[in-house]
């Protein structure tokens, strides 16, 4: 549905909190910690990175609570007390989202992450997947925009997914709604980071395409497959055609479940090739129900890179009624 269709008391909403507050949004990934602040108007104020300290959790917790305090403090000094303060985590979370599950790159599995973020932090916090948090970017401020009803996906080092129903970021009973990337496409395929097997984004993601690559004799990076691609290299063209394959069967399953009004492809990998776009477009067409019993879902490329994640957490903190 387009979101011309909202609630007007909930777009109203939505603006007025967004108008009066600051925002900080941190992006917690493999190696970096990215944040930035966020005026009034969702304009990009500033920027602060850092490593991602890795030798404890504290010592991360502490990394992650001195980006926020630098970030806060940059807001104007009028701003600052009522400044919100969102983090996304590559991780999965519960349904309160405030403890990480299972994170396999960084030290928070088990841990509650939002009550000693808040300690250090010395404000009330928001924790999101940091592919929830894409999304949700994406929803507010890109190419979903326009609809009410989402997937957003974004395809990395692994495939990470958002789904947002009638306005809402759906978490699901235990908080692990659209994690498309760890549903099993292939009972026969290798097991998975999350102890699953043959899930999709062994297959479907940057990693899966270096797999692949190399499985077709290809000793390439991502990166030197997207750009064979590109340049018309028919093996490297094949590789992303079978690493699409899998990820448009999910499409049509992902389709004919939520009926979203569009699906949104972001994440390094994902947008890395317009070739891996047109032949997942092309695949998922082909595969999908005719258009005249069902219309083809629009699938766009993300439009915030990135920083969609730390723009998402952001975006959340400032909507989050506390
Ligand atoms: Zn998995």
């Amino acid at each position: 549905m387009l979101k011309n269709h909202l609630d007007q008391s909930v777009k109203s909403d939505l603006s007025l909190v967004s108008e009066s507050r600051f925002s900080v949004g941190i992006d917690v990934g493999g190696t970096k910690i990215a944040g930035l602040l966020l005026d009034g108007n969702n304009q990009i104020v500033t920027r602060a990175t850092l490593p991602v300290p890795k030798s404890s959790t504290e010592s991360l917790l502490d990394g992650l609570a001195r980006v926020a305090l630098e970030l806060i403090d940059a807001a104007p000094s009028e701003h600052r007390e009522r400044c919100s303060v969102g983090f996304a985590i590559a991780g999965w979370l519960n349904a309160t989202s405030d403890f990480v599950r299972f994170s396999p790159h960084l030290p928070l599995t088990g841990v509650f992450v939002k009550h000693e973020l808040e300690y250090r932090v010395g404000r009330p916090v928001v924790i999101a997947n940091d592919a929830d948090a894409a999304g949700w970017a994406e929803f507010r401020l890109g190419a979903a925009l326009d609809y009410d009803d989402a997937v957003c996906l974004t395809l990395g080092t692994g495939l990470g997914s958002a789904v947002i129903a009638n306005g809402t970021l759906i978490r699901g009973a235990i908080g692990m709604a659209g994690e498309l990337g760890h549903v099993c496409i292939d009972p026969t395929g290798p097991e998975c980071a999350c102890g699953g097997i043959g899930c999709l984004e062994i297959f479907a993601s940057g990693t899966g395409a270096e797999r692949a690559a190399w499985k077709a004799g290809l000793m390439m990076t991502g990166r030197e497959l997207v750009a064979a691609a590109e340049l018309g290299d028919r093996d490297a063209c094949a590789v992303l055609d079978d690493v699409a394959r899998p990820l448009a069967q999910a499409l049509t399953m992902v389709v004919g479940t939520l009926d979203p009004g569009v699906v949104v492809i972001g994440g390094g990998f994902g947008t890395a090739s317009p070739y891996f776009l047109d032949s997942l477009r092309r695949q998922y067409a082909a595969l999908a129900s005719r258009p005249e019993s069902r219309p083809l879902v629009p699938v766009e490329v993300a439009t915030w890179g990135p920083e969609a994640g730390a723009v998402g957490a952001a975006l959340l903190a400032a909507h989050h009624k506390s």
